[in-house]
C-alpha cells in the first residue's frame, strides 16, 4: 500500500506521456491514457488525485473530457491541469471555463510541471480533509448529525422508488449525566468514544451509517433491513456496549454503562422525511427509557402518524 498521490496523464502521443511520467514518477503513482474515451474509463476505476489532460486529441478532445468529468459526481472534484502545445489565451480561457484548475504548456518544463502538480495535489488533500471533517464527529470519529440527515434523505429517496425496507436505530446512554458527575467530563468523553466503537462493531454492513446525533445519543441508519434484521442489530449493540464493562456505580440499571434503544422500521414511501424517521425512533427510545432503561422498543410504521408500537 502507498499513500502517494495518483496522477493520471492523458495524451495521444506516447512520447509526451513518457516525458511527464519521468518527471513525476519519483514522487507520485502515475497512470496514463492515450485517448479521451480511455481517460474517462481509467478515471472511473482509479479515481486519481489529479489529471494532466491533453487538449488536442482525436475522438473526444480534452475540453469535452473535462466537461464530462465535471458532470460526474464521483469525478468532479479531481483537479484537471490542461497540457497543450497551444500557447494562446483563448485556449487557456476555454480550458478554465471547461472546469480545469490550471494550465501547462508543452514542451514540458520539469520544474514548472512538478511545482504545479505539487500545489494542486496539496490543495486537493486539504479539500478532502475539510470535506471529511465536515461530515465527521471529532470526539467519536462517527458521522456527524449533518451527514446523518443527508444520508437519511438520500436513502429514503432511493429506497422509496422500490418500496424497500429501511430501519433507523436511536441509542442513548443511560444516566450519562451521573456518569459525568461521578468520573468527570474527560472520562465521559472516553466513555462516549468507547460506546461509539461498540456501535461500529455491531453495525458492520458497508451500506449502514452510524452517527453521533448529539450529546450521548447515536443513530444508525440501516438501508434494506426490516424490523427483524434491525432488532438483531439493536441486541448486538446492547451486547457490545455491555461487553465494554465500563463501571457506572451510580446507574440505577446495573453496575456498568448501558444504553436504551428505539427502533423504527418501514417500507420506504416517497413522502417520508428524515425528521419523521427520527421522530419515530425517538418515540421508541422514550418508551425504552420510561420502561426502566437498558431496553429495546421498536415500531413498524406505515403512514405519516407515529405508528403502532411493539415491545421486543
Ligand atoms: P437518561 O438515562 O434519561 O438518558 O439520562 P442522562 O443523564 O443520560 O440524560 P441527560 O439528557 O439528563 O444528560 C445527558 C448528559 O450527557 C448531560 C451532558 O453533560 C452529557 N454530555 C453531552 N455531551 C457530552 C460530551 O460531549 N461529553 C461528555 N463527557 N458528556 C456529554
Ligand atoms: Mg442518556
Ligand atoms: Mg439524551
Amino acid at each position: 500500500m502507498t499513500d502517494r498521490a495518483v496522477i493520471l496523464i492523458v495524451d495521444d502521443e506516447v512520447s509526451n506521456i513518457e516525458i511527464m511520467s519521468a518527471v513525476l514518477e519519483d514522487d507520485y503513482e502515475v497512470c496514463f491514457a492515450t485517448s479521451g474515451e480511455e481517460a474517462l474509463k481509467v478515471a472511473q476505476t482509479v479515481l486519481p488525485d489529479l489529471i494532466l489532460l491533453d487538449v488536442l486529441m482525436p475522438g473526444i478532445d480534452g475540453y469535452e473530457v473535462c466537461k464530462r468529468l465535471k458532470k460526474d459526481r464521483m469525478l468532479a472534484d479531481i483537479p484537471v491541469i490542461f497540457t497543450t502545445g497551444l500557447n494562446d489565451q483563448d485556449a487557456e480561457v476555454r480550458g478554465l471555463s471547461a472546469g480545469a484548475i490550471d494550465y501547462v504548456t508543452k514542451p514540458i518544463q520539469p520544474v514548472i510541471l512538478l511545482a504545479r502538480v505539487a500545489n494542486h495535489v496539496e490543495l486537493k488533500r486539504l479539500r478532502d480533509q475539510l470535506a471529511q471533517m465536515a461530515v465527521t464527529d471529532a470526539l467519536t470519529g462517527l458521522s456527524n448529525r449533518r451527514h446523518l440527515e443527508q444520508t437519511l434523505a438520500t436513502e429514503t429517496a432511493k429506497l422509496s422508488r422500490t418500496g424497500e425496507w429501511l430501519s433507523v436505530i436511536m441509542v442513548d446512554i443511560d444516566f450519562f449525566k451521573l456518569f459525568n458527575d461521578t468520573f468527570g467530563h474527560p472520562a465521559g468523553d472516553r466513555c462516549l468514544a468507547m460506546v461509539a466503537a461498540a456501535l461500529t462493531r455491531a453495525v458492520h454492513l458497508a451500506t449502514d451509517l452510524t452517527a453521533r446525533y448529539g450529546g450521548e445519543e447515536f443513530v444508525c441508519v440501516l438501508p434494506g433491513r426490516d424490523h427483524e434484521a434491525a432488532a438483531l442489530v439493536a441486541r448486538e449493540i446492547q451486547e457490545q456496549v455491555g461487553s465494554l464493562r465500563i463501571p457506572h456505580p451510580e446507574s440505577a440499571v446495573g453496575p456498568c454503562v448501558t444504553v436504551s434503544i428505539g427502533v423504527a422500521s418501514a417500507c420506504c414511501l416517497p413522502d417520508m422525511s428524515p425528521s419523521q424517521w427520527i421522530a419515530h425512533a425517538d418515540r421508541q427510545l422514550y418508551l425504552s427509557k420510561r420502561a426502566g432503561r437498558n431496553e429495546i422498543y421498536s415500531t413498524v410504521f406505515h403512514e405519516q402518524e407515529i405508528g403502532v408500537t411493539s415491545h421486543n
